[in-house]
């Protein structure tokens, strides 16, 4: 090349990437937060009343709601930005209180050995943001590989990526052998999930690793599970005494302990040990459900999720082994469930979305609703309960100032087309 055209070359570089600076600045500038976003909005429903206000003005500044109350008093001031959702219900955004982010329904079963622990954080990259347009401002993730679970949750803290506030549990801990250990392979790969551990002092410390390398909080498989090879979901895996013994390390550490946990003396274990949640309750019965709301355990149903992976359990190479729980346990759960939601349980919303995609999270809705609970009910399941079930009733649940500014719009029912977490927009659709 001559140096000429190497010269024009460069000049062409110089220019272009001043011009990017340009760019960045100019973003910079149209997107530097100017003191308040008010949102308009038509409708507000106000969570723990089940009352819905007309014309409300939501105030905020910076991160935070700073007031609510009637449009026409809101007194506005240049500067403010005006989100118009005029013909919109507001909510608080949607809390899904057990979701796996990193996995994919694709990869359940023998295909799961394929996928390595960089390649589920990416997969994960992609389901945080699915979530978060879907209207699920906060996440409990319960159970990764690899920690992979942390390195999300920090990537999307820093900003790096989109996604929900996460709140992460790590690898899930599980007796050698049981729901939450590797039993795919046979001996001689000698394989073992990260979060064995085995009697108190075993447990202890796995606990104590856990949060170690960045668990929120502890996530346990009390009993056999459905998607794994080998065990019984209804069986207990494990004992009162190792589940009284991570309890205490956990709260006494400032963590929470959610139990995977089918069958009904598992549950029933379980709460006695003083876990925060129960997941999935498939076989829960009288005596465990007594001793849930003896304790104020939640229950975490995971029910809209039996329609999607029957359906799809073909296409997805489910193997039969896991088919034939699939096929006793999800229809059991939905009676047993019902009738926990006729008894008075504390519930807060889960899905176990990963055994069917991320993003259609609210469908678990119509379940819980079709099975008992009101509309209301199961909006508070995924709002205030949840909130108060992940220990942030102060940061979020309902539009109320003090609170994160993450809010979300619907018009019709499912439907979200407004999605704001902490002041920023993610998504308006009404702006299209
Ligand atoms: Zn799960």
């Amino acid at each position: 090349m001559k140096e000429r055209e190497l010269r024009r070359v460069l000049t062409t570089l110089v220019l272009f990437s001043g011009l990017l600076s340009c760019i960045s600045t100019a973003q910079e500038t149209s997107d530097h937060r100017p003191n308040r976003i008010i949102i308009h909005a038509g409708k507000l429903l106000e969570v723990k009343t089940g009352k819905t206000l007309s014309d409300q003005g939501v105030v905020i500044e910076g991160d935070k709601i700073v007031s609510v109350g009637p449009m026409a008093q809101v007194q506005r001031s240049t500067g403010d930005r005006l989100t118009d959702l005029p013909n919109a219900t507001v909510l608080p955004g949607l809390t899904d209180a057990h979701t796996h982010l990193t996995g994919d329904p694709r990869n359940i079963g023998y295909q799961s050995l394929g996928i390595s622990i960089p390649r589920a954080t990416l997969t994960g990259a992609r389901n945080a943001r699915v979530t978060l347009e879907a209207g699920f401002t906060t996440v409990r993730n319960v159970g990764a590989e690899g920690y992979s679970d942390v390195a999300l949750r920090d990537a999307i803290d820093a900003g790096d990526i989109p996604g929900p506030r996460m709140l992460v549990s790590g690898p899930a801990l599980g007796i050698t052998g049981g729901h939450c250990d590797e039993d795919l392979l046979p001996f001689e790969y000698h394989a073992t999930a990260e979060g064995v551990a085995d009697g108190v002092e075993g447990v202890q410390h796995k606990a104590r690793e856990v949060i170690q390398y960045g668990a929120d909080l502890i996530k346990i498989c009390a009993t056999g599970g459905v998607l794994s090879k080998g065990d019984n979901p209804q069986a207990s895996q494990y004992t009162l005494e190792e589940m009284k013994a991570i309890v205490a390390e956990a709260h006494r550490l400032g963590r929470k302990v959610a139990a995977h946990a089918h069958g009904a003396q598992g549950i029933l274990w379980a709460s006695q040990a003083g876990v925060d949640s129960i997941e999935h309750g498939s076989y829960i019965d009288d005596a465990a459900i007594a001793e849930m709301k003896k304790h104020g355990t939640y229950l975490v149903p995971t029910l809209y999720l039996g329609d999607w992976f029957l359906e799809h359990a073909t296409e997805n190479r489910v193997p039969d082994f896991l088919l034939v729980k699939a096929k006793a346990v999800m229809p059991a759960a939905r009676r047993n469930v019902a009738h926990a939601f006729a008894s008075g349980v504390k519930v807060a919303f889960g899905t176990d979305a990963a055994v069917y995609p991320h993003g259609l999270n609210a469908h678990e809705f119509a379940v819980m609703v079709k099975l008992g609970l009101t509309p209301l009910q199961a909006i508070q399941a995924a709002t205030v309960n949840a909130a108060d079930l992940l220990g942030r009733s102060d940061k979020i649940g309902s539009v109320e100032p003090g609170k994160w500014a993450d809010i979300i719009a619907v018009d019709g029912e499912e439907r979200v087309k407004f999605v704001m977490k902490g002041g920023t927009m993610v998504k308006n659709d009404y702006a299209k």
